[in-house]
């Protein structure tokens, strides 16, 4: 069973932590042992897992991602004028998966899952697919 998430983001570049919907997906999909694949089918957001004990790690990501991939480059040549949304969208990657046991998530004690937004506000999807062993 393919599982979609809605997932409203709030700002032009934003990690939001999905690791709750997530671990509601892997419920619903009634498996304790297995692997959970998520996919976003988009490009100018990504997927990743990060720490979420302290949101200074979350600023320093995109800070650092603005840094690497700059807003405006004359070298640019996409129309759309939002080059660095993709690039960083791409540096964070479009596919995560996750081990599943127990019925639960299996992530280190600082870990969370983040669905990492880079030309936003707007509504994002997270696909999941949970395979049983
Ligand atoms: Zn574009």
């Amino acid at each position: 069973m393919l599982q979609q998430l809605t997932v409203r983001t709030s700002a032009g570049e934003c990690l939001i932590d999905i690791t709750g919907e997530v671990e509601r997906a892997v419920r619903a999909a009634n498996v304790a042992e297995g692997t959970a694949l998520l996919y976003v089918p988009h490009t100018t957001c990504g997927i990743t897992i990060q720490e979420n004990a302290d949101p200074g790690v979350q600023h320093d990501m995109i800070m650092v991602l603005r840094r690497i991939y700059p807003r405006k480059d004359p070298a640019y040549r996409h129309i759309e004028d939002n080059s660095a949304s993709h690039l960083q969208a791409s540096t964070m990657g479009f596919s995560h998966f996750v081990f599943v046991s127990g019925g639960r998530l299996v992530l280190g004690r600082w870990q969370a899952i983040y669905l990492a937004e880079f030309d936003g506000p707007r509504t994002r999807t997270v696909l999941v697919k949970v395979l049983r062993d």
